[in-house]
């Protein structure tokens, strides 16, 4: 791709050490929002590219202890302007530099459209956290933290948990980072256990953030939130706390899927036993009271709203025109295909796209950083209200600017988030 434009000194094109698919996907998308806002030509080129990206192999050692094996890790840092920058680190078998930026881009966006005072960032290590023991785990991630230390820090980069990650992930951050600071640097990541000074509520935030925003959205492609049928493909960090929100709300949660497989029963799931049955047998296959189903069939089922809410890129071209909801909650980041979007929004069916929609988790994480900063810790209350405030408040923001610029919310969200993050490029001007 090539982004021609009388700012571009060094054309957006495939030499790109970034290049990839998912990031031409972003970085296009966001040249679509910067046309129509019309956003400043300096401005547009150095938001099209990440500013700090690391790549590093590292050495670790398996549990047979001298066979030695030798991973890759990234860390991108997309903005630096308007304060730390902030985002999770995925631990999968593909993730690539590509990936990480495209998704540090969208951190950008999230947390400049829910007023956080951070620049986006993402990390990776190109492994399969189910395929290591927790021994191993523990080996690659202190190493991974010790590559990526000097980028780190609760002034400078903030890490969270993100798909394959988790709170004892964290744990080993924090500790790594601590024991070489020679003092417990807890404000270091987010999505910690309680007992590190970890916020209470961050694990169901962004569950609980996505399914906050659903009885405006429902109100809009008129569901009815009592007994709304939903569909959710994932039940881990985001997936399973979407579904315990959405039975809490009085919807009726009728089909899920994770990597074990899918499972149905039209009259609702029991998600309180299925969360026991998983946390039982490792996943949702084989529960008693659901039919097992294909995944093809899942995301073609007939419901009011459909939640991605596992990895990217799952509504594609290729299933799109099998969809029956009437209302996307996109859990996951970057779930849905450019094209896919449009075809969804040419079937009329309203998207709450990923930025909006996920913002839950880093609105948390960004809680925790500010109560580990002052060593002063909320109630679950304080925290669930606040959250479930910006959530809504953000939700109308987008909604606003989409009526007013006649555009979907997607285009709405980023215009917002770009907006604010150019604002501030601008008034900060270039040094030197
Ligand atoms: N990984 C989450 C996301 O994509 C959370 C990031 C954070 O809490 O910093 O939004």
């Amino acid at each position: 791709m090539t982004v021609a434009g009388p700012g571009h000194d060094a054309p957006i094109t495939g030499e790109m050490e970034w290049d990839s698919a998912m990031y031409r996907e972003a970085a296009a998308q966001f040249e679509k929002v910067a046309e129509m806002m019309s956003l400043d030509d300096n401005v547009r080129e150095r938001l099209s590219r990440p500013q700090r990206s690391l790549v590093v192999t590292f050495p670790y050692r398996t549990d047979e202890y001298s066979k030695v094996r030798t991973a890759f890790g990234y860390r991108v840092q997309h903005v630096l302007t308007m304060g730390p920058t902030k985002g999770g680190i995925r631990y999968a078998p593909d993730v690539n530099l590509g990936e990480v930026a495209a998704l540090a881009m969208l951190m950008t966006w999230k947390c400049a459209l829910v007023g956080l005072p951070f620049g986006g960032a993402k990390g990776g290590v190109r492994i399969d956290p189910h395929e290591l023991s927790r021994t191993e785990l523990q080996r690659v991630t202190r190493r991974y933290t010790a590559e990526v230390i000097d980028m780190i820090g609760p002034q400078k980069d903030i890490p969270a948990p993100d798909l394959g990650t988790d709170e004892q992930v964290m744990a080993w951050i924090m500790d790594t980072y601590s024991q070489n600071q020679g003092h417990a640097v807890p404000a270091v990541v987010t999505g910690k256990p309680p007992a590190l000074g970890g916020s209470v509520a961050r694990r169901e935030a962004t569950g609980r953030g996505i399914i906050s925003l659903l009885p405006s959205a429902a109100l809009r492609c008129g569901v009815s939130v009592d007994g709304a049928q939903v569909v959710i493909q994932g039940f881990g960090n985001v997936g399973r706390y979407a579904a315990i929100a959405a039975a809490e709300l009085g919807c009726r949660v009728i089909a899920v899927e994770d990597l074990s497989g899918a499972i149905h029963n039209g009259n609702g799931l029991e998600v309180g036993r299925l969360a026991r049955h998983v946390d039982r047998t490792g996943g949702v296959a084989g529960f008693a009271g659901a039919d097992s189903i294909t995944h093809e069939e899942l995301f073609a089922l007939e419901c009011d709203v459909l939640i991605p809410a596992a990895v990217g890129s799952v509504i594609t071209g290729a299933n799109v025109g099998a969809i029956r909801a009437k209302l996307i909650l996109e859990g996951a980041n970057n779930p849905t295909t450019l094209e896919a979007d449009q075809a969804l929004q040419d079937n009329g069916v309203l998207v709450v796209p990923d930025v909006l929609c996920n913002a839950g988790g880093v609105t948390v994480s960004y809680f925790e950083w500010v109560q580990d900063l002052q060593n002063y810790f909320w109630s679950e209350n304080e925290i669930v209200s606040r959250l479930r405030e910006i959530m809504i408040r953000a939700f109308e923001e987008v909604l606003e600017v989409s009526i007013k610029h006649k555009v979907d919310l997607r285009t709405a969200a980023l215009m917002k988030g770009i907006k604010r993050v150019a604002d501030a490029k601008l008034v900060r001007g270039v040094y030197p």
